[in-house]
C-alpha cells in the first residue's frame, strides 16, 4: 500500500489497444489498494509531426508557440487514457502540466521545474480517482504553457515522485530495463537488475537512451529511487537508486555504444594559454556540444587538439573553426566521420586500476585500433572506427564477464 507514480512512454500509449493496456494496469495498481498517479507521454510520432508540422509553416517557430502546439501531444494523449480507465469501470481525471501544479522557469521548449503544488492532485486522490498528468510540460510564472526538452516526461514522473514522497516511480517503456549492452550488437547482453545513478547518467550519455538524462540528474539530486520497466511485460526491470545493494562487486555494469561521430583534429596549435579557450569559446558560442576532448603535450612549441561530436554538426563546426584556425596561428584543421564510442562504465572502476588495461587488451587482441582515449572516475571511453563498433563490443562484453547471470543474493 502507498503512492504508485507510473510512467508511460509514446510507444506504451502508441496505439488504442495499448492504451487500455496500460489502462488496465493502472486499475490492477489501484486495486492491489495503491494511490495511482500516472504521467502519460505523447502516442509515438505525434511529437516529431507536430515539430515537422511547425517548420513547414515557419523555418523557425516561436518557443512559446511550440510549446503549446507540443504540449498538446501529452494532453491528448493523457484524457485518450482517462476515458480508457472510465470505459473499464475505474475512475480516472487527466490533468494538464499546469492543471497539476508543475510550475517552470520561462525557458520556453527546455524549462526547468522550480516547484510543483500538488494539491489539487493530492485531493483527487483522496477521492479514489486514478490520476494522469500530462507529461513533459508545466507553466511558468506568467501563465505560459513550456515544455522540458525531448524525454521530459521522464522528469516530470520523477519530480511528481518527489513531491507527492511517492513510495515507488516506475517508468514504463518499451525495453525490460537497462542492458549491460545493446543486445541487438551483443545478443548476450543482459538485463541489469540494479543501477547507481551516476552510471546511469554516463550511459545515457553515451546512447543508452532508455530515460532522459536530466530526469535521472533530479532523481539523483533528491535521492528519488525508480525503476525502469516494460509496459508489455509483467516483470522487474531494472531499479536506480544511489548505491546498488549488488553485493557482487561489478567492476563494470555495462558497455555503452555511439555510432554518428566525427572526430576534429587542430593541428600545430601554439602551446601558448588562450588557445584552447579560444578554440571552445568559438564553438559554444555555436552551440556545438562536444565529447571527448584530448590535446598532446607539447614537445616543439605546438600541440595536436582533437574532439568527437554528432556528425551532424561536423560540417557547422568546420565553419566556426576555419578562420580561427588561421586567427592562431595552428597548422591545419582534419576531420573524419565513419567513427564511434565505445565505453565501459561502472562505479566499482573508483576502487579497480585494472579496467584500463584489460578493455584495451582486450581490444588490441581483437585488432581494433584506438584513435582517443578519455576517461572520467566511473568511465573509459575509447574512440574507434565505426566499422569495427560491433566486434569491440562483443569482445568487450565478454572480456568484462557482462554475460553471466546474476548470482542469487546469499541466503539469510
Ligand atoms: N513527447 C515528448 C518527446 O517526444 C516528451 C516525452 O516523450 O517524454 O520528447
Ligand atoms: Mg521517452
Amino acid at each position: 500500500m502507498g503512492l504508485i507514480v507510473q510512467k508511460y512512454g509514446g510507444t506504451s500509449v502508441g496505439t488504442a489497444e495499448r492504451i487500455r493496456t496500460v489502462a488496465a494496469r493502472l486499475l490492477a495498481t489501484q486495486r492491489a489498494g495503491h494511490d495511482v498517479v500516472a504521467v502519460i507521454s505523447a502516442m509515438a510520432g505525434v511529437t516529431d509531426n507536430l515539430i515537422k508540422l511547425a517548420k513547414e509553416i515557419a523555418p523557425e517557430p516561436s518557443a512559446r508557440e511550440l510549446d503549446l502546439l507540443l504540449s498538446t501531444g501529452e494532453q491528448g494523449a493523457s484524457a485518450l487514457t482517462a476515458m480508457a480507465v472510465n470505459a473499464l469501470g475505474g475512475k480516472a481525471v487527466s490533468l494538464s502540466g499546469a492543471a497539476a501544479g508543475i510550475v517552470t522557469d520561462g525557458a520556453h521548449t527546455k524549462a526547468r521545474i522550480s516547484h510543483i503544488s500538488p494539491r489539487q492532485i493530492q485531493e483527487l486522490l483522496a477521492e479514489d480517482y486514478i490520476v494522469i498528468v500530462a507529461g513533459f510540460q508545466g507553466q511558468s510564472p506568467d501563465g505560459a504553457i513550456t515544455t522540458l526538452g525531448r524525454g521530459g516526461s521522464d522528469l516530470t514522473a520523477i519530480a511528481l515522485a518527489a513531491a507527492l514522497k511517492a513510495d515507488d516511480c516506475q517508468i514504463f517503456t518499451d525495453v525490460d530495463g537497462v542492458h549491460t549492452c545493446d543486445p541487438r550488437v551483443v545478443p548476450e547482453a543482459r538485463k541489469i537488475d540494479e543501477v547507481a545513478y551516476d552510471e546511469l547518467l554516463e550511459m545515457a550519455g553515451a546512447g543508452a537512451k532508455v530515460i532522459q538524462s536530466r530526469a535521472v540528474e533530479f532523481a539523483k539530486k533528491f535521492g528519488i529511487g525508480f525503476e525502469v520497466r516494460s509496459s508489455l511485460k509483467d516483470e522487474p526491470g531494472t531499479k536506480a537508486t544511489a548505491a546498488p545493494s549488488n553485493l557482487e562487486d561489478w567492476v563494470v555494469r555495462g558497455v555503452s555504444l555511439e555510432r554518428n561521430q566525427a572526430k576534429v583534429t587542430i593541428s600545430g596549435v601554439p602551446d601558448r594559454p588562450g588557445c584552447a579557450g579560444k578554440i571552445f569559446t568559438a564553438l559554444a558560442a555555436a552551440n556545438l556540444s562536444l565529447d571527448v576532448i584530448v590535446q598532446n603535450a607539447s614537445s616543439t612549441g605546438t600541440t595536436d587538439l582533437s574532439f568527437t561530436l554528432n556528425k551532424d554538426e561536423l560540417a557547422l563546426t568546420q565553419r566556426a573553426l576555419e578562420p580561427l584556425v588561421k586567427e592562431i596561428g595552428a597548422a591545419g584543421l582534419t576531420a573524419s566521420m565513419g567513427v564511434a564510442k565505445l565505453s565501459v562504465v561502472g562505479i566499482g572502476m573508483r576502487s579497480h586500476a585494472a579496467v584500463a588495461s584489460r578493455l584495451f587488451a582486450c581490444l588490441g587482441e581483437a585488432g581494433v585500433n584506438i584513435q582517443l582515449i578519455s576517461t572520467s572516475e566511473i568511465k573509459i571511453t575509447v574512440v574507434i572506427n565505426e566499422s569495427d563498433l560491433e566486434r569491440a563490443a562483443q569482445v568487450t562484453h565478454a572480456a568484462f564477464g557482462l554475460a553471466r547471470p546474476h548470482m542469487p543474493p546469499p541466503s539469510a
